[in-house]
């Protein structure tokens, strides 16, 4: 199903475990894994332009401008690492997202291999939530394990995302429901192939799901 230079479109509400799957999709297909929320953050923290215009948007857990994010996606999938092709992580999440990034693949000449769809529901979203911590060095999400812990895969700290708080949680789903459900109409209307996934279970049971809908 993967073409040399073609991308994967994970979607799903926050907590789906896209940055978990995608992050171990990157490893098997041994091509990298971008997700928006990943570069907006690292801009926010080193308070570049861009970041500081992001960040108020993801505080609230708005979405930040489409022309931002098709600027990143253009940006970042021209890029030389991502030439054999991609995993967009939460990337496209409205649907001038979607018909943007069908341009930015049309004339960058690549194809876009499938869209995995991880459903979740909204009580197991702001559960996973709560209970989530990231790395504040390379963004890598856990349970279970405390803010101000190590990362155990590059040693920085440990940190809750602002955004995880449940008041931000419920806007990021109620900006899901409204915004970024229907791009999942849109690219089934377009005939793009689209593999539902069911987001719920162990992180190592979900895998062989996504790893069966790829034939990987
Ligand atoms: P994430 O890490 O994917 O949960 O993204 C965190 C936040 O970054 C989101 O709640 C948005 O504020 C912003 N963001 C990331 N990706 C996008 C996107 N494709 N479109 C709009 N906002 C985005």
């Amino acid at each position: 199903m993967m073409r040399d230079g073609s991308v994967l479109v994970l979607l799903g509400p926050p907590g789906a475990g896209k940055g978990t799957q995608g992050e171990r999709l990157a490893s098997d297909l041994g091509i990298p894994k971008i997700a928006t929320g990943d570069v907006l953050r690292a801009a926010a923290g080193a308070g570049t332009p861009l970041g500081l215009e992001a960040k108020a948007y993801m505080d609230r857990g708005d979405l930040v401008p489409d022309e931002v994010i098709l600027g990143i996606m253009r940006e970042t999938l021209a890029a030389p690492d991502a030439r054999k092709g991609a995993i967009l992580d939460g990337v496209v999440r409205t649907v001038p997202q979607a018909e943007g990034l069908e341009k930015i693949l049309r004339d960058l000449k690549r194809d876009l291999a499938a869209v995995l769809f991880f459903e979740l529901n909204d009580a197991e979203a702001i559960r996973r939530a709560a209970g989530r911590t990231v790395c504040a060095d390379c963004q890598t999400p856990y349970t279970g394990l405390a803010a101000g812990t190590r990362c155990p895969k590059c040693g920085g700290t440990l940190v809750r995302r602002r955004d995880d708080e449940p008041e931000a949680v419920r806007n990021r789903l109620r900006e899901y429901q409204a915004k970024t459900a229907p791009v999942v109409a849109w690219y089934v209307e377009h005939r793009y192939p689209v593999l539902r996934i069911d987001a719920v279970g162990p992180v190592d049971e979900v895998a062989a799901r996504v790893r069966r809908a790829l034939s990987i």
